[in-house]
């Protein structure tokens, strides 16, 4: 045998033992284990834009029953015509439910009147919990600094595309959002946050740097595990409807 194969005999041995351990026990279940749970069952929306059956519909066109301002008066927001609309001088609004890790549909619209320009142009801004941005913004043929264009996690991360449509048209936002964990008052685990605008990926599973602020790099500052979504009053009359959230799990 020689000193080469005796070297591998000695160490990769163990190793793959090593290994073997730990793949073990990490899986809770064994393949194919019928023991293991089933999925629940759920009945889809018509498009892939409805709400599924488990979906916690937050605006429907309606009404603002789910929603108050953030100084916890009633939502002072237009409702017409199946969409609502950010009236000036009523402040932001948020959910009166609670929401950590979740995944949001949300649809919303320019003003079709083009006013000013760069941030002062059809801006809003979905906050999950209340404190992380994605922003609601113009950004069709409006130059602004990369990290606050439409889709943008504002001061973070600017979206990999730009797929803004003209203003006045409907446009997506499909949003998964993993909270941060905090232990002792300390951020354990950062949140996360992955965005399709239109359809098209434009953050992918980003690690968010903290809660959102304005012309300063974010930090984390602990806070409850469910908090209400917000959105932002910029002064803009900004439309918003179909709006849609599902609750998920924790990762481990
Ligand atoms: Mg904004």
């Amino acid at each position: 045998m020689s000193a080469k194969s005796l070297v591998c005999g000695v160490y990769i041995l163990p190793m793959v033992a090593i290994l073997g351990c730990n793949t073990t026990a990490v899986h809770r279940w064994a393949v194919h284990d019928m023991s293991r749970p089933q999925p629940k069952v759920i009945a889809p929306g018509q498009e892939p834009t409805d709400p599924p059956s488990d979906a916690v519909v937050l605006f429907n066109g309606a009404d603002l029953s789910q929603w108050q301002s953030t100084n916890g008066s009633a939502a002072g927001w237009k409702v017409q015509n199946g969409y609502m609309e950010v009236a000036k001088g009523t402040g932001c609004i948020q959910t009166k439910r609670g929401f950590g890790s979740c995944r949001l549909h949300i649809e919303w619209a320019a003003p079709e009147v083009v006013k000013d320009e760069g941030q002062g142009r059809g801006n809003s801004g979905a906050y999950l919990m209340g404190k992380y941005e994605v922003q609601i913004l113009d950004s069709y043929q409006n130059t602004t600094y990369p990290d606050g264009q439409a889709a943008a996690i504002y001061g973070q991360s600017p979206p990999m595309v730009n797929v803004c449509r003209p203003p006045g048209q409907w446009q997506s936002f499909d949003i998964i959002f993993h909270r941060p964990v905090f232990k002792d008052q300390k951020m354990a685990k950062p949140a996360t946050m992955t965005v399709l605008h239109n359809g098209v990926l434009v953050q992918d599973n980003w690690v968010l740097e903290g809660t959102t602020v304005h012309e300063a790099r974010a930090e984390y500052k602990a806070h409850k595990d469910k908090l209400p979504l917000m959105l932002q009053n910029h002064g803009n009359p900004v439309r918003y409807r179909n709006i849609w959230i599902r609750e998920l799990p924790d990762w481990d």
